[in-house]
C-alpha cells in the first residue's frame, strides 16, 4: 500500500478546525477563517466526487457496448464455423456432428451433372443452382430434419427418428420437388436434378454414410434422377 494519503489536504483543514473548536479563548475570526477553509475543501471534493461518478459512469458504459460487440462476435463466430458460407446450409463438421448425436435415416443427395452446369452457364450459375437446390430441399423437409453441404454439389438430410421407408418418401418427394420445375439459376432456365442414397441411421453415422453412399452410387449408374435405398 502507498503512503500517499487522497484526502491530506482535507486531514490538515479539518485538524485546524478541530484546534478551533478545542481552543476556549478562539475568536470570531478564527471562526469564520476555519470554516471558510472547511467549505473550500468540502466543494473541492464535492466537484472531485462529480467527475469522478461521471467518468466511472461512462467506463461502465463503454464496457457494457465492449460485452455487447464480443456476444456478437462470438454468435457470428459460432455460426460461421458451422454453416456453409455459399448455402448457409450447416457445414460438413456440423452436419456430421448431428448424425453422430441422432438416430433415425439419413438421405445423401447429389446434384446430377452438376459439372455441365458450370460448363455451359458458369461457376457463379452452379452456384446459384445450390443456393435454389437448398432453398427448394429446405421447404420440402419437416421441421425436425436436418440439411448439411457435404461438399460440392453432396448434401446430407438427417432425419432424426424416421424409419427408412418414411426416409425413402421424403428423399422422393425431394428428388420430385427438384426436378418438377426448371431451376431459374443467373437468367437461365435449368433442368436440375437430383440422385439420392437413403439409409438407416444406427450407432455408427459412418457406416451410416457408406451405405447411403453405396445406394447413391447405384442411383446414379441406374440412370440418375432417383432413389436408391440401402439394402
Ligand atoms: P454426377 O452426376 O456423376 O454427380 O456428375 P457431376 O458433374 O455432378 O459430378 P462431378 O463430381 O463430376 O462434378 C462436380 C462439380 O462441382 C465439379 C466442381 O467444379 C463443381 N463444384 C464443386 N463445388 C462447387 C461450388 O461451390 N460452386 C460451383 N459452381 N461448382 C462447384
Ligand atoms: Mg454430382
Ligand atoms: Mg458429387
Amino acid at each position: 500500500m502507498s503512503d500517499f494519503d487522497l484526502f491530506a489536504m482535507e486531514t490538515l483543514a479539518a485538524d485546524a478546525s478541530r484546534q478551533v473548536l478545542a481552543n476556549p479563548h478562539a475568536s470570531a475570526a478564527d471562526y469564520r477563517q476555519a470554516l471558510g477553509t472547511l467549505l473550500t475543501h468540502f466543494e473541492r471534493l464535492v466537484r472531485e466526487t462529480r467527475r469522478m461518478i461521471s467518468q466511472s459512469d461512462r467506463r461502465e458504459a463503454e464496457m457494457n457496448q465492449l460485452n455487447a460487440r464480443l456476444g456478437e462476435l462470438a454468435r457470428r463466430l459460432q455460426y460461421e464455423a458451422t454453416h456453409d458460407g455459399l448455402t448457409g446450409v450447416l457445414n460438413r463438421a456440423a452436419i456430421t456432428d448431428r448424425a453422430e448425436q441422432l438416430m433415425g435415416a439419413v438421405i445423401l443427395l447429389d446434384i446430377d451433372h452438376f459439372k455441365r452446369i458450370n460448363d455451359h452457364h458458369g461457376h457463379p450459375c452452379g452456384d446459384a443452382t445450390l443456393i435454389e437446390l437448398t432453398r427448394r430441399v429446405l421447404a420440402t423437409l419437416p421441421a425436425e430434419a436436418m440439411l448439411g453441404r457435404l461438399g460440392g454439389e453432396e448434401f446430407l438430410v438427417v432425419c432424426p427418428g424416421m424409419r427408412l421407408g418414411e426416409a425413402a418418401i421424403l428423399a422422393e418427394t425431394v428428388r420430385e420437388q427438384v426436378a418438377g420445375q426448371p431451376f431459374t439459376a443467373g437468367g437461365h432456365a435449368l433442368a436440375v436434378s437430383i440422385s439420392a442414397g437413403v439409409a438407416l441411421l444406427m450407432a455408427d453415422a459412418h457406416s451410416a454414410y457408406q451405405s447411403a453412399d453405396a445406394a447413391l452410387y447405384r442411383a446414379k449408374s441406374g440412370g440418375r434422377n432417383r432413389v436408391e435405398v440401402a439394402r
